[in-house]
């Protein structure tokens, strides 16, 4: 057989592999084509109907199994991935808002959420108002009826200020029918509470974070229970052209079993670590949602029992912020970095000028704590070591 027909046979290879094959994992299907049996199978299928399969971008059984499994983490219908949480963020904010609509972030939004909506919904004609999240009287002030679009995040970044989520969200169903509750749900990864329970329309996360749980994937995703709001955010997300790798889909499939496991792990960690700083003269103040003084503790208190492993130090404004950042460059198993929900435990301190719009009550250096895998003796023998050195 000449080379050139050799390559049609490797091609076409008649072979099949016996059906039946049963593993614990789920096969990585890769595609960018996909094969219809007939021209009229073809031009019958709709890109956004997960009923079958219409070209990578869309789907294959890889990401169809990881959205039923986070669809059912959640508690959700219909759920839509992204390359990272930030897109997911993004496309939910592209589907909903048209020029001359607004959007309402919480003062403690993700920072990138809110420079999004700055730099470029701004330029779109789409306008942002922020709230303070522990006010629902803030909230109802904006609620005007150029509001399409509600973000709620619990608790808040770097500063963790649980909401109260029932509260904001009767307000808004109250106030601004015609708007789309949105929680990025990254934090209670699906496990301190049930987000749909509370009457919300949607949800994002940044798989990135727990469901990954290597700090080696990016990937966001978007749930909701709604049939005629998946397929508007279904719409917007194919004509952006937003796939993901089927490696990294699989990644997050094999570390999904032991979410629950690696959360509760974290949480108990990283409260034994908020325990030890509450000690510490040099810390001000820790917050953390289950912490009784946190703010938003008693609104955490009342939906969760759970906790991811994040806590942040507010350290004692005496202290120079130039002695604080010595402090992070000085731990030895705390690296320094974005992100969290990996094995390994991360410290960023934040000053807290500029950090927020709104008047808030915090005066010293925080410094974002997010507990890895590691021994929690390990890791306060590190954080012990390097705050003796704050003081003198
Ligand atoms: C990390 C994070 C995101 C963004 O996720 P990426 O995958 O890094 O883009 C969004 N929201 C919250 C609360 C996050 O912590």
């Amino acid at each position: 057989m000449s080379t050139d027909r050799k390559a049609t046979e490797l091609i076409h290879h008649p072979y099949e592999a016996p059906e039946g094959f049963a593993s614990p994992v789920v096969g990585v299907h890769k595609a960018s084509t996909v094969f219809f049996n007939s021209v009229a199978d073809l031009r019958a299928r709709r890109w956004v109907d997960k009923s079958g399969y219409t070209y990578g971008l869309h789907g294959t059984p890889t990401t169809f199994t990881l959205e039923a499994r986070l669809a059912t983490l959640e508690g959700a219908k219909h759920v839509i991935l992204a390359p990272s949480g930030l897109s997911a963020l993004t496309v939910v904010n592209m589907a909903l808002l048209k020029a001359g609509d607004a959007v309402l972030l919480p003062d403690n939004v993700y920072y990138p959420s809110r420079d999004f909506a700055q730099h470029e919904m701004a330029g779109w004609g789409v306008s942002h108002r922020l709230y303070d999240p522990l006010d629902a009287a803030s909230l109802r002030a904006q609620l005007q009826p150029d509001v399409k679009l509600v973000w709620l995040e619990a608790p808040g970044s770097v500063t963790l200020e649980f909401p109260d989520l029932p509260a904001l969200i009767a307000t808004i169903r109250e106030a601004a029918p015609q708007a789309v509750i949105a929680l990025d749900n990254t934090w209670g990864a699906g496990l301190a509470f049930a987000p749909f329970e509370l009457g919300l329309d949607l949800t994002i996360h940044a798989l990135t974070k727990y469901p990954s749980g290597g700090g080696d994937v990016l990937m966001g995703s978007i749930a909701c229970r709604d049939d005629a709001l998946y397929e508007k955010l279904a719409w917007t997300h194919s004509r952006l052209g937003l796939g993901v790798g089927m490696n990294d889909v699989e990644s997050v499939l094999r570390s999904l079993p032991t979410l629950p496991l690696r959360y509760a792990a974290q949480d108990a960690s990283c409260r034994r670590i908020a325990a030890w700083a509450q000690a510490r003269p040099e810390v001000r103040r820790v917050l953390h949602p289950a912490v009784a003084g946190s703010p938003g503790h008693e609104h955490w208190a009342k939906l969760c029992t759970a906790a991811a492993g994040l806590v942040t130090l507010e350290m004692d404004p005496a202290i120079p912020s130039g002695k604080v950042d010595a402090f992070v460059d000085g731990l030895k198993r705390f690296r320094i970095g974005w992100s969290w929900g990996g094995p390994v435990s991360l410290a960023v301190p934040y000053r807290v000028n500029g950090l927020r719009k709104l008047p808030q009550p915090y005066e010293g250096v925080l410094v974002r704590l997010c507990i890895g895998l590691e021994a929690t003796e390990d890791l306060i023998a590190d954080l012990e070591a390097g705050i003796q050195k704050l003081r003198g």
